[in-house]
C-alpha cells in the first residue's frame, strides 16, 4: 500500500501564487454555461464544482487534487455578456499568468465545446493561444444529449478542420465519456 489519498480534495481558489508543487495539471476552460462544473462533477463522481444557472460566477482558478497525484484545474469560463470589461481584463491577465507560471506541468488542457453550438469565435482565440504556447489539448465535446446527429457531425467537422486535437463525446447528464476523459488522467 502506497498510502496515497484517493479521490478528490478541494485545495483553493487562485488568482496568482498557484500551488508550487510539481504535480501535473489537467485544466479546464470553455465557454460560460458550456456545462464545465457538471462535466468534473461527473468526473469525479461527486459535486465538487458550482453547477449554476447563471453564468459567469467563478472569479478565481478553482484546484482539486486528484488522488493525491495531478491537479484538476477547474478555470473560470469565458464569453459571459454581462461580464464588465474591467472583468474581462482581470480574466486575461489571470490566465496569462496561470499560463506563464505553470506551462510546464500542464498535462492537457481539456477544451469543453458544446455539441450543439461549435466552436465560438473565443473558442477558436483559446485554440490560438493554447496552441501558441503549445500545449497539449483534447476537444470535449459537452451536452451530447442535447444536440442531434447533424449538429454534431457539423461540430467535429468543425473542429477537424481547426486542429488535430484528440475529440472526446460527452454528456454529463447521461454519464457518457467518463472512461474517455479518466485515460487523460493517468499520470505519465
Ligand atoms: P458551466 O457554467 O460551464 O460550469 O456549466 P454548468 O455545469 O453550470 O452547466 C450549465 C447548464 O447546462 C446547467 O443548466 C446544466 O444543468 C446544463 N448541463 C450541463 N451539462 C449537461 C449535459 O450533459 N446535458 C444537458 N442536457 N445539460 C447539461
Amino acid at each position: 500500500m502506497s498510502g496515497r489519498k484517493e479521490g478528490v480534495v478541494f485545495v483553493g481558489s487562485f488568482r496568482e501564487n498557484f500551488p508550487e508543487d510539481n504535480r501535473k495539471h489537467v485544466v479546464f476552460v470553455g465557454r460560460s454555461n458550456v456545462g464545465k462544473s457538471s462535466l468534473i462533477n461527473m468526473l469525479v463522481g461527486r459535486k465538487v464544482a458550482h453547477v449554476s444557472k447563471e453564468p459567469g460566477r467563478t472569479r478565481a482558478i478553482n484546484f482539486f487534487l486528484w488522488n493525491d497525484e495531478l491537479y484538476l484545474v477547474d478555470v473560470p469560463g469565458y464569453g459571459y455578456a454581462k461580464v464588465s470589461g474591467e472583468e474581462r481584463e482581470r480574466w486575461r491577465l489571470m490566465m496569462e499568468k496561470y499560463f506563464t507560471q505553470c506551462r510546464e506541468k500542464i498535462q492537457w488542457v481539456f477544451l469543453l465545446i458544446d455539441s450543439q453550438v461549435g466552436p465560438t469565435p473565443l473558442d477558436r482565440s483559446m485554440i490560438e493561444f493554447l496552441s501558441s504556447l503549445n500545449i497539449p489539448y483534447v476537444f470535449v465535446l459537452t451536452k451530447e444529449d442535447k444536440a442531434d446527429q447533424k449538429e454534431k457531425e457539423k461540430t467535429i467537422k468543425e473542429l477537424s478542420l481547426l486542429s488535430k486535437a484528440p475529440i472526446v463525446i460527452t454528456s454529463a447528464k447521461e454519464g457518457k465519456g467518463k472512461k474517455e476523459l479518466l485515460k487523460f488522467l493517468k499520470v505519465e
